[in-house]
């Protein structure tokens, strides 16, 4: 595996490859990597011929200090496993390298980055789309994979692929979870033994709550139930909204015929975990 830390030299490497026609596939990360980027890695390598790899804690999406502060860093780590994992090439730059000498982008995000996470996390998204759009144009991958798990992100920046014009066509893919049903997340380590045990309840509520909504039960009862549940353990829920898959607007009633999203945010200790599911 290329380990590379410089837009000029991926660019040298990857114009190699391309002038063979080799298709590129791509995997932005923030780096702790677990299961489910790897799987991202796996995706790609069956459909590209060269997989590239990014870990880059990228400082302008969060818009909490302590978070970015406390983000888990474990390059080395991460390195052995995308080497195991088969990945071709690891883009690792650092801040300077990677905002050096640009502009921002203002695509029109149809509203979509200021609703659920873009509510309590202002600015997140702008600091997501300006990211995702300079290692795009760093790597000018054929295909770019993303997970589910972030599903109002890999939205906003299908929503910013297509504002742009820009040439690559974005998968999203399934959500892995641990064996509890906690969605994988690189947030995950900070928990305490308990809070792991426990926070396992939110795939528990949303494969309920999903039923319930298949069920025909109204939806305000669905997310009071909800509600209820968690209170039973030391946790807030910052939100719980029941979507439209495409738009992310709230829906009043279930229409099967429509794609529905369960969308969830609660915070167990100092840690934030974002899950969802589609009904
Ligand atoms: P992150 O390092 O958290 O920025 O995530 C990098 C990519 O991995 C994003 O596209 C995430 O949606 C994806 N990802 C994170 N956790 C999971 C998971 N549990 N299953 C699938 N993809 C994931």
């Amino acid at each position: 595996m290329k380990v590379i830390a410089t837009k000029s030299q991926l660019k040298l490497f990857l114009n190699k490859h391309r002038h063979k026609n080799q298709s590129i596939g791509f995997v932005p990360t923030m780096g702790a990597l677990h299961a489910g980027h790897l799987s991202l890695i796996q995706y790609s390598r069956e459909q590209c011929d060269l997989t590239v790899c990014s870990i880059f804690v990228n400082p302008t999406q969060f818009n909490d200090s302590e978070d970015f502060k406390k983000y888990p860093r474990t390059i080395e780590a991460d390195t052995l496993l995308l080497k195991e994992a088969g990945c071709d090439v690891l883009f690792v730059p650092d801040t300077e390298e990677m905002y050096n000498n640009t502009t921002p982008i203002h695509p029109d995000l149809q509203g979509l980055d200021r609703i659920l996470e873009g509510e309590f996390r202002p600015g997140h998204f702008d600091g997501v789309v300006q990211i995702v759009y300079l290692l795009l144009q760093a790597v000018r991958p054929d295909y770019l994979f993303m997970g589910l798990k972030d599903y109002q992100q890999q939205l906003i920046v299908r929503k910013m692929i297509e504002a742009m014009d820009l040439p690559v066509q974005l998968k999203a893919m399934p959500i892995l979870r641990e064996p509890s049903g906690l969605a994988m997340s690189s947030r995950n380590t900070r928990l305490t033994a308990e809070q792991r045990h426990d926070s396992a309840v939110i795939y528990k509520i949303l494969f309920l709550s999903a039923e319930a909504i298949r069920r025909g039960t109204d939806l305000k009862i669905v997310v009071d139930d909800a509600s209820q549940e968690l209170k039973k353990y030391e946790c807030r829920l910052e939100y719980m909204a029941i979507c439209d898959a495409d738009s992310l607007k709230p829906i009043s009633h279930y229409n099967p015929d429509i794609p529905t999203i369960i969308l969830i945010a609660v915070w167990w200790g100092d840690v934030r975990l974002i899950d969802n599911m589609l009904v």
